[in-house]
Formats: C-alpha cells, sequence, structure tokens
C-alpha cells in the first residue's frame, strides 16, 4: 500500500493544478510509488479538482490497474505508464492542456525559457507530432502504450514536451517539483507571448548557464509556493 502521506500529496496536486488553472475538467497528475519504482499511483477518470484519497488507483508501468475496484481509468494513462518506464529518475508526471502553451504547439516558435522560475524550459522543449506516431487521423489522445512510448522518446530528457493540438507532459523528482513546473511552464507561455508581441519578436532569453544555474537554486526552494498553493486550494473548498 502507498503511505497516506503520498496519497495526501497526490490529492493536494490535483486540487493546486485545478485552482491554478493548469488543469479542468481535463487532465492528470501522478507519482511513482514510494515503495515499488514499478508502479504509480493516479486517480480514477475524473476531474482533478474533486479527487480525494478514495479515487487513488495503482498501476503498473504497462497502465494496468492493479486494485481498480470498478473504478474507471484515465484512457490517456499511458503518457505516465511510458515516462516512468524510460525516465527512472522521474517520480511525477503531469499532463494537461495548460492553455497558454497550445500555440507554442502548434507553430514553429519553440517555448524558450523568459525568467528564472520557468529556467528547467532552459534544457528544449521538444514538441510531440501525434501524426508522426499514430498517422494522420489519431483524435489526438494517447490511447495505448505506442503512442505513450512515442511521446516519451519525445521527450527524451527534457522537463517538458508539447503536445501539438493538445497540450504538455511535463515531469519532476517529486510531485511538488512537478507542479512547481507545470504552473511555471503556463506562466512563462503567457509572459513570452506577451514579450513576443511587445518586443516585435526580439526576446532576450535566459542563456543556457542562466537556465542551468536558477533551476539549481529553484530546487532548493519547492516548498515556499507549495504550501501557499495547498492552503489556497483548501481554502477555496
Ligand atoms: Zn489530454
Amino acid at each position: 500500500m502507498a503511505s497516506s502521506a503520498l496519497i495526501d500529496d497526490l490529492v493536494a496536486a490535483n486540487r493546486i493544478l485545478d485552482q491554478q488553472g493548469i488543469v479542468d475538467g481535463f487532465g492528470h497528475v501522478s507519482v511513482r510509488h514510494h515503495a515499488d519504482l514499478a508502479r504509480f499511483l493516479l486517480a480514477r477518470s475524473m476531474a482533478p479538482g474533486l479527487v480525494t484519497a478514495d479515487d487513488i488507483m495503482e498501476f503498473d508501468l504497462d497502465g494496468n490497474p492493479l486494485d481498480p475496484r470498478g473504478r474507471a481509468a484515465y484512457v490517456e494513462r499511458f503518457i505516465h505508464s511510458e515516462i516512468y518506464k524510460a525516465r527512472p529518475e522521474v517520480m511525477a508526471v503531469v499532463h494537461s492542456h495548460s492553455p497558454s502553451i497550445i500555440p507554442f504547439g502548434a507553430t514553429p516558435v519553440p517555448l524558450r525559457p523568459i525568467y528564472h522560475m520557468s529556467s528547467f524550459l532552459g534544457a528544449g522543449v521538444p514538441v510531440f507530432e501525434i501524426r508522426d506516431a499514430g498517422g494522420p487521423a489519431t483524435d489526438m489522445l494517447i490511447r495505448n502504450p505506442e503512442l505513450g512510448a512515442a511521446l516519451a522518446r519525445r521527450l527524451g530528457s527534457a522537463a517538458v514536451a508539447l503536445m501539438r493540438g493538445h497540450g504538455d507532459v511535463v515531469v519532476g523528482g517529486s510531485i511538488q517539483e512537478v507542479v512547481f513546473r507545470a504552473i511555471y511552464t503556463e506562466i512563462n507561455a503567457k509572459l513570452q507571448a506577451e514579450a513576443l508581441r511587445l518586443g516585435e519578436g526580439r526576446v532576450n532569453y535566459l542563456n543556457a548557464e542562466e537556465a542551468a544555474n536558477a533551476t539549481e537554486t529553484n530546487r532548493r526552494v519547492f516548498a515556499r509556493p507549495w504550501d501557499l498553493w495547498k492552503r489556497q486550494a483548501a481554502d477555496r473548498r
């Protein structure tokens, strides 16, 4: 069994991402099982803002539910299973339709770090083209392990991959880190679009060294916004 602290954090992550506008009725967040690295935890198929501890299910790395108890699983759980398989150091995954990132998946403009909070984007943000893996007539969803594996390959060693015409996937070394990254990916996209307009396409981004150093610094301060966001999500209920 997963510890209640891990389940509590995953429930909080669902609520925070909802409150911060990263997910709405759709999108999901998972965490790798702390005691069995070949399993992960993910809510049943439902709106993240309504998730409680009873909704958390366990899956193996092929996306099979281990304790379904009549609960339906997300169709796109293979996003999570295949990334955990491909990236042993990844402990948490967010998939969302984070609105401000959508234009960057649909145009040739790369998403790049405009400020230090989103410095983790400095390693590059690949765009996943589902037509390359699934042909020209998918419904855009990652419905099977093959599409999940193709997405994980495109993600490579990056923190974020955009999914053209769909959304993004964000990974981290903990629930707190992945929530931080999902929120600041959305904010970066909003600010970058604004800067591109204001600067008529000329924007001064963080360079590679600045991005790497700021990412190290940010690793030490996750707990601060996490506590704030958790409180805000709880107050709203
Ligand atoms: Zn989706």
